[in-house]
């Protein structure tokens, strides 16, 4: 019949073949991270949180935080290559009628995902009235200074070699760093990295972190980040667990495939998850035999968002996921993407 495969067709059809084989080679050889390998950098994390609380409780019984907690992709099982990072959540108490968020949409910045937290009723509840006041820059609670009282306390204060031999781990903050991290020596060839995270959890639910617009201009020092992870993380395990699907093996082949390709570090867990949230609404097989055709998808749709210079957040579509990306870093995840289309196995040779 004329209709039969052609040539080509064919030659597609082995190469996707042999591209679903290497994605699950690959998932087991390089993404996944051995189950005891993810234990004991948990425990690790674990003590130190632990140890972190009792000096807080001791030294600041007064500081107004909720129970620190760890969190991150080495709690989903969505950690890929080394169990090597965790971040500890910090989370404030703010007095409700002290301070309100406001939507940065809404402020000269206009950048929805993030937002301003305000100081309230100054004239009734003078400075302060609120332990975070020490932390209000223009009327503002500053994340930047929030990291700052911190990053005192743990670079400072705390005294890392004696509480780290009590653990049998070699402690020590990374400085200079962004995010105030604690780099933990837990075994002789193994490191972790525990960053602090300030978090707010607003009335409405809404979570802030303390974690800076990445084009850090002067402007945006005020600005406290909407953080979407456990939610957008829920629904994709969500998804897989109703068709016993590969969402999450697709995300972690592709965040591995950016952890390992510097032309691609630039995009991150949240980034990539949403980009797959937003391939489900439109395909449904995610089946394991499917692996390949939605890898490639999820390619081809990335070099589309770049194109367009926009990837919209699934859980609030005002939010665009690659605003803080600058134009040349556009161009290079754009073209290495593109040509990844053609070679996509490329993206596998480590
Ligand atoms: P991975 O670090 O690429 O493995 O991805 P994760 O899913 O663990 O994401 C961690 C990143 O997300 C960090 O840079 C955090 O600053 C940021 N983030 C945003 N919201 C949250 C949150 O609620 N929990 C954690 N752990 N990280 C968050």
């Amino acid at each position: 019949g004329g209709s039969g495969a052609t040539q080509s067709d064919l030659l597609r059809a082995r190469m996707r073949l042999s591209l679903q084989e290497h994605l699950w080679g690959f998932y087991q050889t390089n993404v996944n991270i051995p189950a005891e390998e993810q234990a004991t950098a948990r425990r690790a994390a674990l003590d130190i949180c632990a140890e972190l609380r009792v000096f807080l409780h001791a030294k600041l019984p007064d500081m107004p935080l909720r129970e620190m907690y760890l969190s991150g992709s080495l709690y989903d099982d969505l950690q890929v290559v080394t169990a090597d990072h965790a971040q500890l959540m910090v989370p404030l108490i703010l007095e409700k009628n002290l301070w309100s968020s406001i939507p940065g949409e809404d402020t000269i910045m206009n950048v929805p995902g993030f937002w301003l937290v305000r100081r309230e009723n100054l004239e009734y509840f003078p400075r302060n009235s609120s332990y975070w006041d020490r932390c209000m820059v223009g009327g503002y609670l500053s994340p930047k200074s929030v990291l700052e009282v911190f990053d005192k306390l743990v670079a400072g204060s705390i005294n890392w070699p004696a509480i780290g031999s009590v653990l049998d781990y070699i402690i020590r903050p990374v400085v200079p760093s962004e995010t105030l991290t604690l780099e933990v020596q837990y075994e002789k060839n193994r490191k972790l990295y525990v960053d602090f995270l300030p978090l707010l959890v607003m009335e409405d639910g809404t979570s802030l972190i303390a974690k800076p617009h990445r084009l850090a201009a002067e402007r945006h020092e005020n600005l406290w980040r909407q953080s979407f992870r456990v939610a957008e993380t829920a629904r994709l395990r969500a998804l897989d667990q109703e068709d016993g699907g590969c969402r999450c093996a697709c995300l972690k082949v592709a965040k591995a495939v950016c952890k390992l390709n510097p032309a691609l570090n630039t995009l991150n867990a949240s980034q990539l998850t949403n980009a797959i949230l937003l391939l489900c609404e439109k395909e449904g097989d995610w089946t394991q035999e499917a692996l390949a055709d939605r890898f490639l998808q999820l390619l081809r749709s990335l070099v589309g968002h770049l194109e367009a210079g926009r990837l919209p957040c699934v859980l609030s579509p005002k939010v665009n996921l690659f605003c803080e990306l600058t134009e040349p870093e556009v161009d290079e995840l754009g073209y290495t993407l593109y040509c990844a289309l053609s070679d996509p196995e490329g993206l596998l040779r480590t």
